[in-house]
């Protein structure tokens, strides 16, 4: 028989598919890293099943137990679905900006979602991290996952996504380009392809405009779950541990209205139905690819489905309020 012993033997190994539309004129090949296609329907697939194994073999997290964390939504939907299967509660804090079909999903695994105000300081009680580490501490015989600073969650993609990429493209990447929340995307996945290339791998942090990873002031944007954002009240900003910044070569800054109408692009010109965060990595990569050879290959990292975006990103009324829809008259 051709099957799986479980769902979360399922997790990971996601397919690279080149982009033969959206390229236009660009000399380099790109191709985009589909991981929509994990059974939870984002990258964080890979991060939950790392995470939750690391708290198994701690002793962190045992049967009975809850699973606790701060979370945009994709995390909770890995965390929710691995923890399904292994019988665990799962508690989690989540800001009000985040879409409401990612609450929807959550509350379907059967979660418990605290919505906490995405518009205060970290510092405050309210704040998404502050309400998850009380929680954790709260309830009995809860771990809390968090995947901010958890080794797990760069290890996942040092173990997984950056072999498979060096695998699928027979170590003939040269550019690798992914957006930056946690940082354990572009971490792991980079800090493994340099290695594995003895430093020649470029990588590329695609990042929102605002956002202080790339220099911004911090300021409010409308692509979810990258970039970062820091409150005006904010006192002392910290970054992820998550992320090491010395990974990354180069950034390439995209605005909110590039990467919303780069997502919406690649559903009607690659049939690829992806949200706002792969519009961010998507615009930055065909940046990059305009200006290689055709010798060069550059991997695109697309973290989640469109789906989760209806409301949003591919509503035409959400759009137009932002003033992002004029640019996209028919032919
Ligand atoms: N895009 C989406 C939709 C995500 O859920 C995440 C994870 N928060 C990212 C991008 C960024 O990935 P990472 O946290 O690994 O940097």
């Amino acid at each position: 028989m051709d099957v799986y012993p479980s769902l979360t033997d399922v997790v990971g190994n996601t397919p690279l598919v080149r982009f033969n539309r959206v390229t236009g004129a660009a000399p380099a090949p790109v191709y985009g890293k589909l991981e929509y296609v994990n059974p939870g329907g984002s990258v964080k697939d890979r991060i939950a099943l790392s995470m939750v194994e690391g708290a198994e073999a701690a002793g962190l997290l045992r049967p009975g137990g809850t699973v606790v964390e701060g979370t945009s939504g994709n995390t909770g939907v890995g965390l929710a679905m691995v923890a399904a299967q292994r019988g665990y509660r799962c508690v989690f804090a989540i800001p009000d900006k985040s879409s409401a079909e990612k609450i929807a999903v959550l509350r379907a695994y059967g979660a418990e979602v605290v919505v906490c105000p995405g518009d205060v300081p970290r510092e405050h009680p309210a704040h998404v991290h502050s309400v998850a580490a009380r929680l954790a501490v709260e309830i009995p015989g809860a771990w809390l996952a968090d995947q901010y600073d958890n080794p797990a969650n760069p290890r996942a993609h040092y173990r997984g996504t950056g072999p498979e990429i060096w695998r699928q493209t027979d170590g003939r990447i040269t550019h690798l380009v992914a957006g930056i929340g946690t940082g354990g995307t572009i971490t792991g996945t980079g800090e493994y392809l340099k290695e594995a290339s003895g430093g020649r791998v470029t990588v590329v942090g695609a990042d929102p405009e605002a956002s202080v990873y790339s220099g911004g002031d911090g300021g409010p944007y409308h692509v979810e779950s990258i970039g970062h954002f820091r409150h005006p009240e904010t006192v002392e900003d910290t970054w992820p541990r998550s992320y090491h910044p010395e990974v990354v070569d180069r950034f390439e800054r995209i605005s909110d209205r590039d990467s919303l109408l780069t997502a919406r692009r690649l559903a009607r010109e690659e049939g690829l139905l992806v949200g706002g965060s792969a519009g961010t990595a998507v615009a930055a990569a065909l940046r990059v690819a305009a200006a290689l050879t055709p010798e060069d290959l550059v991997v695109v990292l697309l973290p989640d489905s469109g789906r989760n975006y209806l409301s949003k990103v591919f509503d035409d009324g959400w759009l137009g309020q932002l003033g992002l829809l004029e640019e996209e008259v028919p032919g």
